[in-house]
């Protein structure tokens, strides 16, 4: 079992970013409203994730770190089958399979925390009582420690803290109901409360995405054809780096899509923008039966049933806005 979850974890667990992706997803699917992440040498040496969220009975720590479909797996030989399974269980699992794990948690209904380590090739032993308050920690050491190939595959620890840093910086600015906090060896990096109202959320923007670009962008909410597009488009600028502050998230999940990047760029090329790198922080949020956000989870892509229809209120609603500026 420790060799197909050291294969699932190939396919799961590719640097620090996506272990840290993993994490704050359980987070946020644990209904947390308060997240913070320490980090050391760019996550390779130590990624902890502490949030309030619902927490894990003790009788369930076992089972979130064992692989549930093991069996099934062991009877495939072909490893492409064995990715078109999927990660749904396999997260934990994973990265415990290529790391020193250690997952503590306490729910409402228990009188204490509990805690149980995964640690790597060795077996998972019986939880232990440990104090910690409502919510969950899990703690992910030594990153491809046993598996050396893949450890020669991790960059600079600079290359591998910013590409944990843009998963940060894209949950956040998907999750104003959530404080955020983030620390890389032991510095302070992020401290974003809750952002409730619009001012608030436009400082989480100013931290995450830059000041200059929440100074000058427009904000919009509009409402169209089943569709509501809202949050804030920036004039392009010059600035080569304003293609990294590029945010969309339809029904709160980030995606990268060709379909809505066209419409984008259009909308922007056709008011005269040529060449420039625009800026933006958009949310799209459409009926779910209308989007498969699953299509393709690790690459950020979705299918939508009407495309065309997507397409089209999204560049006329963006060309409308930036006409305006124009005017
Ligand atoms: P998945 O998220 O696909 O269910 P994971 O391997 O990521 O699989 O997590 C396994 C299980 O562990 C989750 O289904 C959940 O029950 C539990 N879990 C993981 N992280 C947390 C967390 N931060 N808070 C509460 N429960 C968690
Ligand atoms: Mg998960």
């Amino acid at each position: 079992p420790e060799l197909i979850n050291q294969i699932a974890a190939g396919e799961v667990v590719e640097r620090p970013a996506s272990v840290v992706k993993e994490l704050l997803e359980n987070s946020l699917d644990a209904g947390a409203r308060r997240i913070d992440i320490e980090i050391e040498q760019g996550g390779i040496r130590l990624i902890r994730i502490r949030d309030d969220g619902a927490g894990i009975p003790r009788d369930e720590l076992l089972a979130a770190l064992s692989s549930h479909s093991t069996s099934k797996i062991a009877a495939i030989e072909d490893l492409q089958a064995i990715a078109s399974l999927g990660f749904r269980g396999e997260a934990l699992p994973s990265i415990a399979s290529v790391s020193r794990l250690l997952l503590s948690s306490r729910t409402a209904a228990a009188d204490s925390g509990w805690r149980i380590a995964g640690d790597g090739a060795e077996r998972v032993r019986e939880p232990e009582p440990v104090p910690h308050p409502l919510g969950t920690t899990v703690e992910v050491r030594d990153l491809f420690y046993n598996t050396p190939a893949r450890r020669k595959f991790l960059r600079s620890e600079r290359t591998e803290f910013s590409h944990l840093d843009d998963v940060v910086r894209r949950l956040a600015v998907s999750h104003f109901d959530v404080a955020f906090s983030l620390a890389h060896n032991g510095r302070p990096l992020l401290r974003l409360p809750v952002a409730g109202e619009r001012m608030a959320q436009e400082q989480r923007i100013a931290e995450l995405a830059g000041g200059e670009f929440i100074a000058q962008a427009l904000h919009l909410d509009q409402q169209v054809a089943g569709l509501h597009l809202w949050g804030w488009i920036g004039l392009p600028t010059a600035a080569r780096a304003q293609a990294d502050r590029q945010y969309f998230f339809v029904n709160g999940r980030m995606v990268r899509d060709r379909l809505i990047a066209h419409a984008v760029r259009q909308a922007y090329a056709d008011v005269l923008f040529h060449g420039r790198h625009p800026a933006f922080v958009l949310f799209l949020e459409l009926d779910p039966k209308l989007v498969d956000v699953n299509a393709h989870p690790a690459k950020h892509e979705v299918r939508f049933r009407e495309g065309r229809l997507v397409h089209d209120c999204l560049f006329r609603t963006l060309h409308e806005v930036l006409a305006r500026t124009r005017a």
